[in-house]
């Protein structure tokens, strides 16, 4: 049974989260979700886009207020609230059932570190491989920051597949099970999980901010190769 102090103040939290989530420019007002595991094991998640209230504020995640959050089992089964929980509960559910220890779980879709997965990624292989030539570059850029297996640990992926399936929530929840602290979903977002809601965003914004630096970096330095060479040509000529 659930504790209605707790819903509030896990609640809270989650809405802070998100709005984090929205100024860093890691989700925008429709996307991205939160969740929390309480106490009795049920889950406390952000909406999904199509509230059942559908008022004119339907979908916007950043003013939501604690009673706009779900309250659901492991199953799906909404226990607290009117809202239709994310369509991505299933990827919650998967991953707090094969990983105790989470108690949080952050899923936005962070632009530098999708950007640099996909700059990186070999499309000539298949599968796994192709998945490590996407984290290679992630890597890279962690092997640049300080302490990344405490801020970050280790990051896993996931191929594409379709947005709330039951094939997604599996493969996510399989490479938490690996040991990863950060799932890239290819083409789509990450999720990161934690012992608490901050941890769970600290790595995702931990990666976000490696790959965005690594990222200006390259550009820094093709931009002064560029110049170099420019100022040759007119030595020369
Ligand atoms: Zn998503």
């Amino acid at each position: 049974m659930y504790d209605d102090k707790e819903v509030g103040r896990v609640g809270r939290a989650i809405l802070e989260v998100v709005k984090k989530l929205y100024y860093h420019r890691m989700i925008d007002t429709l996307s991205g979700n939160v969740s929390a595991k309480l106490s009795d094991g049920s889950i406390l998640i952000t909406p999904g886009g199509a509230s059942k209230k559908e008022d004119i504020l339907s979908g916007n995640k950043i003013d939501l207020a604690v009673g706009d959050l779900s309250l659901i089992t492991t199953d799906g089964e909404v226990i607290w609230g009117d809202s239709e929980p994310s369509s991505e509960w299933r990827m919650h559910a998967a991953t707090y059932k094969a990983i105790p220890e989470a108690r949080s779980l952050v899923h936005p879709h962070p632009i530098c570190t999708l950007s640099l997965f996909d700059s990186f990624v070999d499309n000539s292989l298949e599968g796994e491989k192709r998945l490590e030539s996407g984290l290679l570059g992630l890597n890279k850029a962690l092997s640049n920051m300080e302490e990344p297996e405490y801020y970050v640990g280790k990051v896993g992926a996931v191929c594409r597949l379709k947005n709330g399936s039951e094939e997604l929530a599996e493969s996510v929840a399989a490479e938490f099970g690996k040991g990863c602290t950060v799932v890239v979903l290819e083409a789509h977002g990450v999720a990161a999980i934690g012992p608490t809601l901050y941890k769970a965003l600290g790595r995702a914004e931990a990666l976000e901010i490696a790959a965005e630096k690594f990222m200006r970096s390259l550009g820094t330095r093709n931009a002064l190769r560029s110049r170099n060479a420019l100022q040759d040509r007119s030595f020369i000529e």
